[in-house]
């Protein structure tokens, strides 16, 4: 395997070039590309021809490796088939939208979490990220939007819709980033220091691992949490997410509570509308009813949070179904007027996407 010079330390960078025999000041020029999110040497233009060749030869620059890109016809949404060093494969999504430009990231190669209606699960975990590799998700991200164009000033977070920067960053990706918490940890930090990416534009989303919680009130940065909660009661959570079983819906709101109070933060709650199909072939809502919608109302009202609906990714190897249109926006109306703030997650780039998690798993079998 080839060393991965992004990975190297500033000294150990600086070594491997005067190795090279090549003046010091080149591994800080490199690093400059790197930093850019340079895939390969040949981009770095400031560096001699054969001093690019020779380094495209013996090393490779980043920890992941383009697979495959796809864009939405409407040019909003790019999503990333990524290979690590050792093979395996992990996705990641830019989204350019009006408050910006955001990247969905993996914090695992695979899950074991085992939701029922989720594609990222179905091959299990293969192993943990390292800090490096989930970056790396947000620098093939910078390189999407800017490429080797000089910057008028260093990167900073900025809402300004025109800025080819990364501003947000979401961790929704394959995994469950509170199962790999140290690592996804020291990414946050590092998106922070190194891209300027301010705490409250970083979003992690957990199936509800409570001690992984507790750790984020620990660290004390006052990110944005969102619970993958997909049904008000336990009975029917049992269901469809067996982390259930350890945590229960209390337990989970309990720490999350104490997390949003901690940084008089909002908390997001995801609400995956599930159907399924009867014999006849029409779809049954299964937690998407109108009691169900009041018994979610029950227990969010008096909290300071927003419900995501979300609309099913259809996965073929999962038996559900997506409710139609109306049984949605019943669903949201109910909450509504229970005082509870809702929106419907508009869906983005479906039309390469598929689902959660999909790319992965077809290019696993071939597909
Ligand atoms: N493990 C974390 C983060 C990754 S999943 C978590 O559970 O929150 C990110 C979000 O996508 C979760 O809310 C998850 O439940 C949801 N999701 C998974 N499969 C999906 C599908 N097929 N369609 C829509 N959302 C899905």
């Amino acid at each position: 395997m080839k060393p991965i010079l992004f990975n190297m330390t500033d000294g150990e960078l600086e070594q491997f070039i005067t190795g090279m025999s090549q003046p010091k000041f080149r591994a800080r020029q490199i690093r400059d590309w790197l930093q850019r999110g340079a895939p390969t040497a040949a981009v770095m233009k400031n560096l001699p021809e054969t001093l690019r060749r020779d380094l495209d030869a013996v090393a490779q620059m980043q920890p992941v490796r383009i697979v495959k890109k796809l864009e939405s016809a409407d040019g909003e949404t790019t999503k990333f088939l990524l290979e690590l060093a050792d093979g395996e494969q992990i996705e990641c999504v830019l989204m350019r939208t009006t408050y910006g430009n955001s990247v969905c990231v993996s914090s695992q190669a695979g899950c074991a979490m085992g939701c029922r209606f989720c594609a990222s699960t179905l091959l299990g975990l293969k192993r943990n990220l390292t800090t490096d590799e989930i970056f790396a998700q947000i620098l093939v991200a910078q390189w999407e939007l800017r490429g080797d164009a000089m910057r008028d000033r260093p990167v900073r977070p900025n809402g300004d819709p025109n800025n080819n920067d990364v501003s947000h960053i979401v961790i929704m990706g394959t995994g469950e980033p509170l199962q790999n918490t140290e690592n996804v940890i020291g990414f946050m930090e590092r998106a922070n220091r190194e891209m300027g990416i301010g705490w409250r534009r970083i979003t992690l989303s957990t199936c509800g691992v409570v001690p992984g919680i507790n750790d984020l009130i620990k660290w004390g940065r006052p990110i944005n949490l969102a619970i993958s909660l997909h049904a008000p009661t336990d009975e029917l959570r049992d269901q469809i997410m067996p982390i259930n079983h350890k945590y229960k819906i209390a337990d989970v709101m309990a720490a999350a509570d104490a997390f949003t109070a901690l940084h008089n933060r909002q908390l997001m709650i995801e609400y995956i509308l599930l159907g399924r199909r009867d014999q006849d072939g029409e779809t049954v809502l299964f937690n998407a009813t109108q009691q169900h919608a009041e018994k979610l109302a029950q227990l969010l009202t008096g909290k300071n949070c927003m419900v995501n609906l979300i609309p099913w990714n259809a996965v073929d190897e999962r038996d559900f179904a997506s409710p139609s249109g109306n049984a949605v926006h019943r669903f949201q109306d109910t909450l509504i007027k229970s005082g509870v703030h809702t929106r419907i997650r508009r869906e983005r780039g479906t039309d390469i996407g598929s689902a959660c998690g999909q790319l992965r798993l077809n290019s696993a079998r071939g597909k």
